[in-house]
């Protein structure tokens, strides 16, 4: 059985996963509310369609029950029988009222009222009052209807008291949940910003900062691990950024080589040389250093090339350069100035100096052979003028070097001859 993998965390699914997330903290939190809402609203609604017309009825009927009491004292009260009748016949029409009759206790104790009262009222007869040894009989029967009245009265208002009571208990308990609510939401935000910054914006920052300091001759950039496939691709377009200009600059640099470069010998080319011996020759002045340029040429190279053959001169002409090559310092300048001319620049060298060093690697060519190909060897020699260039432009020292190397040609070639010394 093969397991998949699970698939990568990508900055898309992220969004899409924080998105839903969201979308669902925000559906909860608004069903949450609306529930909240709906309870109170039954509350209010129940409140509105049943307590309020339970609490008009019982206090319909505490004041029916007061009425009752009040007729009762009337009748207690009144100096004649007709007023007693009149008062007794209210009594009899409170006592029917259906409000009366329908609560138990109430129907009961009107029941008992209206009975006493009948009897009261008949014994009384044509009499001016009440027999008084009944009074306190009614005192009782009249306290009675009092605490009734009392207790339905304190029974309506706490039907009032228990539904406001669940309202506010509804909408303090919804209070609690929307502080609760934000509280997450707050929550659920710090933590999404809290990873973006460090999942997605550090890492760009980074990135970017990599970028603007992309360095050709510095290591390839470095990013701390991420689990972010898009952050990983653009570091590692980064890092090939980095690779390619690596590359490019090598490149750069082998080409300017090979534009600087003379391609038979490997010397400085004439314009290269040119300009490396300007920037040498500014440089010694500005430090008052001494520097001396110097003019090469093969003797005879003519019949060379057409007794051996072309690449015959070329072999002799590369065979020249190595030579001087490995008898100069690595701060002097040789440039091939043309067919088989050369030209040289020593930094910090005296006149003397320079002519012995030339002077030695004339020798050396000139008794050294040089191998050809084919197994022949020939021996070349070389003139050479040079020519102090200290404080003076690199033409006017070269035009110098020339006069002497056209001077060593006259004086029988296989020389070195020192400008202002020709005569
Ligand atoms: P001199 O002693 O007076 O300098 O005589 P020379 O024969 O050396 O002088 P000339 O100027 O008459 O001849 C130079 C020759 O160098 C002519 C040319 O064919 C040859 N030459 C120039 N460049 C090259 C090159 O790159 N390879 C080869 N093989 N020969 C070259
Ligand atoms: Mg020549
Ligand atoms: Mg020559």
């Amino acid at each position: 059985m093969s397991q998949t993998p699970p698939p990568p965390m990508t900055a898309h699914r992220i969004f899409v996963m924080l998105a839903a997330g969201f979308m669902v903290l925000l559906g909860g939190i608004t069903a949450l509310l609306a529930i909240d809402q709906h309870r109170a609203m039954v509350s209010a609604e129940q409140l509105q369609a049943q307590t309020v017309p339970e609490i008009i009825r019982l206090q319909r009927l505490a004041r029916n029950l007061d009425h009752l009491r009040h007729e009762g004292e009337r009748i207690f009260s009144a100096t004649t029988p007709d007023a007693r009748q009149q008062a007794l016949y209210l009594v009899m029409l409170v006592a029917s009222h259906p409000g009366i009759q329908e609560h138990a206790e109430a129907a009961e104790v009107a029941r008992a009222t209206e009975a006493f009262l009948t009897e009261a009222v008949r014994r009384s007869g044509g009499e001016a009052g009440v027999d008084g040894s009944r009074l306190n009989e009614w005192k009782l029967i009249s306290g009675r209807l009092g605490l009734l009245v009392d207790d339905i009265s304190v029974q309506s208002a706490h039907l009032a008291a228990n539904d406001l009571a669940q309202i506010s208990e509804t909408l303090r308990v919804a209070r609690i949940k929307l502080a609760a609510a934000l509280l997450l939401v707050i929550a659920f935000l710090a933590g999404t910003i809290h990873q973006l910054s460090r999942h997605l914006i550090r890492p760009l920052e980074r990135i970017d900062h990599a970028l603007s300091s992309l360095d050709v001759n510095g290591p390839p950039p470095e990013f701390p691990p991420t689990q972010l496939p898009e952050i990983h691709a653009v570091e590692n377009a980064v890092r090939r950024l980095h690779a390619a200009q690596v590359n490019n600059e090598a490149v750069r640099r082998e080409l300017e080589e090979l534009a600087n470069r003379d391609g038979l010998t490997g010397l400085l080319n004439r314009r290269h040389f040119m300009a490396s011996a300007e920037a040498e020759l500014k440089r010694a002045e500005r430090y008052g250093r001494p520097v001396v340029v110097a003019l090469a040429d093969l003797d005879f190279f003519k019949s060379l090339n057409d007794t051996h053959g072309h690449a015959a001169g070329d072999r002799v002409l590369q065979a020249f350069a190595q030579l001087m090559r490995d008898s100069v310092r690595s701060t002097d300048l040789i440039g091939r100035y043309g067919g088989e001319e050369f030209a040289f620049l020593f930094p910090e060298s005296g006149v003397e100096q320079a002519s012995a060093l030339v002077e030695r690697f004339r020798h050396r060519f000139a008794t050294e052979p040089v191998h050809l190909d084919n197994g022949v060897a020939v021996r070349v020699t070389v003139s050479i003028g040079l020519a102090d260039a200290s404080g003076r432009p690199l033409e006017v020292a070269l035009h110098a070097a020339d006069q002497a190397l056209y001077a060593a040609k006259r004086g029988g070639r296989n020389r070195v001859m020192v400008a202002g010394s020709e005569e």
